[in-house]
Parts: C-alpha cells; sequence; structure tokens
C-alpha cells in the first residue's frame, strides 16, 4: 500500500493523531534524542511486521522497545538484575538500551526470533508522549532504508520513507546523533554490544566491570552467531566510498592531495584540516558529542553533493568518539588507511 506520508509537528492533536494509527496498527516515523525511530505496537506482530516491510529489514534483526515509564518494563522482560535497575536509574530516561530475558508477551518478530529483547526509554519530550498516548510500548528500529545511514531529521525519513508509512512526527534534528549505546550483562559486569552517547566511562560510575564487545571495534564473522545482530549488517553506508584515514591532520592532507579525484569530498574536523586545499568538504566538529551529531547528516549530503570517493579523518576511539569510530567503519566498509 502507498501512502500519502503526512508530516506532523510535535503539538497534542498530531501527537493524539499519530497515536491513533498505532492503535491502528500503523508505523509512525518518531524522533527520539539518538535517530528518528519507525514506531509500531511492540506487541502486534502484524504492526511489527510492517516496521520490517517498510526498512526492507533482515528478519533476524531484532528491534528495541521503547517504554515511556518503568511500570511497562514488567511486560516486556521476564527478569531485571539489580544491575540493570541501577542503569536504568543512572540513564534512563536516556540513550541506553538493556538486552534482557525476553517476556513471553512479547512476539519473536519484535526479538528477531531472540529469547532477549533490547529495550530503552527515551528522553525525547515527543517519543515520550507518543508511547502515553498509543498505551503501549513502542517497538522501534532508526526510521531508514535497511543499510542506508540513519536519519537525523524529519527530512531524512520522509527521504527514505515517504510513501511506505502512514506520517512522520517532526520533532527537530536528533540531539545525539548516533543510535543508542546498548548493553548486554553478566553477573556483576556488563558488555557494550554497540557504543553510543552513554559512553564506558560513564558505565564505569555504576559497575567497575564493564566490557567492549569485539564486534564494536572489528568486523563481525557472518557465518557465526553474534552478539548484537545489527554488527554484522553492512550499515549507514552512503553511496559513495568512504575511506578513513587515521593520522594527524599534516598526514591527512598529505594522503588527500594525493589521492585526489574530481569527486573527491572530505569529512574533516575542522577548516584547517584542508590547509589551502580547496575541495568539497563537511566539518563533523572537533568532539565525538559534535561528530556523533554530525555525522549521519554528513554521510547523506556527500552523496547529495554527488562525491565518489569520502576520505574521513579518525575519530578517537574514546568516550563518544568510540561511537562514532563504531558507525564510520562500518560505512566505511572497514577501509581504515594507518599512515
Ligand atoms: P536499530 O533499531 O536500528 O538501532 O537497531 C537495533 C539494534 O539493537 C540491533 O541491530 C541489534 O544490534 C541491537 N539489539 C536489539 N535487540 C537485541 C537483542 N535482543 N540482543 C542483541 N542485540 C540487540
Ligand atoms: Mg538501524
Amino acid at each position: 500500500m502507498a501512502f500519502e506520508t503526512e508530516l506532523l509537528d510535535c503539538s497534542p492533536e498530531s501527537i493524539e493523531k499519530a497515536a491513533e494509527l498505532i492503535k491502528h496498527g500503523e508505523v509512525v516515523g518518531m524522533p527520539t534524542e539518538t535517530v528518528y525511530g519507525l514506531a509500531a505496537n511492540a506487541y502486534d506482530n502484524e504492526a511489527v511486521a510492517k516496521i520490517f516491510k517498510a526498512k526492507g529489514r533482515p528478519a533476524d534483526n531484532p528491534l528495541i522497545v521503547h517504554i515511556s515509564g518503568l511500570s511497562q518494563l514488567g511486560g516486556i522482560v521476564s527478569e531485571i538484575p539489580q544491575l540493570a535497575l541501577s542503569c536504568a536509574k543512572a540513564f534512563w530516561s536516556g540513550p541506553l538500551t538493556m538486552i534482557l530475558p525476553k517476556h513471553p508477551d512479547i512476539p519473536y518478530i519484535t526479538s528477531g526470533g531472540l529469547d532477549t529483547v533490547g529495550v530503552r526509554m527515551p528522553s525525547h519530550p515527543a517519543a515520550k508522549a507518543l508511547i502515553e498516548k498509543s498505551g503501549v510500548p513502542l517497538a522501534a528500529p532508526s526510521a531508514n532504508l535497511s543499510g542506508s545511514p540513519s536519519p537525523t531529521t524529519a527530512a531524512h525519513v520522509m527521504a527514505d520513507m515517504r510513501s511506505r508509512i502512514p506520517a512522520v512526527i517532526d520533532g527537530g534534528e536528533c540531539e545525539a546523533g548516533v543510535e543508542s549505546t546498548v548493553i548486554a550483562f553478566g553477573q556483576n559486569s556488563i558488555r557494550i554490544l554497540r557504543p553510543g552517547r552513554i559512553t564506558r566511562e560513564m558505565l564505569l560510575t555504576v559497575c567497575p566491570d564493564v566490557e567492549i564487545d569485539s564486534g564494536v571495534l572489528h568486523e563481525v564473522d557472518n557465518s557465526r552467531p553474534v552478539a548484537s545482530p545489527g554488527m554484522k549488517y553492512k550499515h549507514y553506508s552512503p553511496a559513495a566510498d568512504v575511506i578513513i584515514v587515521s593520522g594527524s591532520a599534516e598526514q591527512f592532507l598529505y594522503y588527500v592531495k594525493n589521492n585526489l579525484t574530481d569527486d573527491t569530498l572530505c569529512l574533516i574536523f575542522d577548516e584547517s584540516d584542508l590547509g589551502d586545499l580547496d575541495i568539497p568538504h563537511i566539518l563533523l566538529g572537533h568532539s565525538g558529542e559534535q561528530q556523533a551529531h554530525n555525522l549521519f547528516a554528513a554521510l547523506r549530503d556527500a552523496d547529495k553533493l554527488g562525491a565518489k570517493t569520502v576520505f574521513a579523518r579518525c575519530p578517537e576511539r574514546t568516550g563518544v568518539g568510540l561511537a562514532v569510530y563504531n558507525r564510520l567503519i562500518r560505512a566505511a566498509g572497514f577501509k581504515v588507511v594507518e599512515l
């Protein structure tokens, strides 16, 4: 079915309209503080199937269930360890997803066939209001076509989802710009399956044992089961060929000058990174937070500007920078030039 996709604002009337669509088993584009999500009733098999269809998402890639209050947790997970409660207290509402044993009422289509489910409480007021008005937890993956960069504005969602879903709520630019941190629990430990705005350093304030899964920094072996199924798919990719150039600003500039073509664009931290070289570029900013905020829009803009090759400066692998690096290596198909 082709929809005339409606762009809604965040007024109570618009949220009410979006909630009615959710109650009728439809899918709505929803702003969150991380990226835009494609939301549907997490308990409704058919509604969740529409999310997978709209995105072209592989069925074994699980969705995150979004809640607006802790009282909803009991109907989503079958067990809540003390450490999960401590994390909820410290970081919810906010960009942290916890993987916990699934409640039998959550359908396997939502959990990608797994006996665990990812759950988080978003802080964006429009997301909160939509969950509350819908009266159900909302399953919501990022609102991009599978494989393309995650959307951080309503215009990005429209570009990918126009005519595929009935409505998108425009909540402005997403603050974080990268998807939530995904964590799983050991006995008294935390494993980061996907880095995000809630950093390892922040999690260490709640638990002294925080490990980073090997899939965060390296390509996963597609023939083996992976802790975080999203990690195994080609991801976040613009049409342009992305190459990460790791080294100082001087080394970056030297590399770019020697490998430049007519269709090259650079993702840089600062104007000075390109010296006197006058070529198309997009600024990511200096801090991990700025880079996270700008990254996905930059990848989409690179395509719009007709770039065939994108040379990107390499983000720090600490703090929020780790999330930026994790997304960028996937956009680059793991092509990193170490200088
Ligand atoms: P997205 O909604 O696009 O941010 O993708 C959600 C990601 O969260 C998935 O691709 C997985 O990597 C991760 N995730 C969600 N649920 C689970 C789960 N039960 N176990 C492991 N990882 C999960
Ligand atoms: Mg996604």
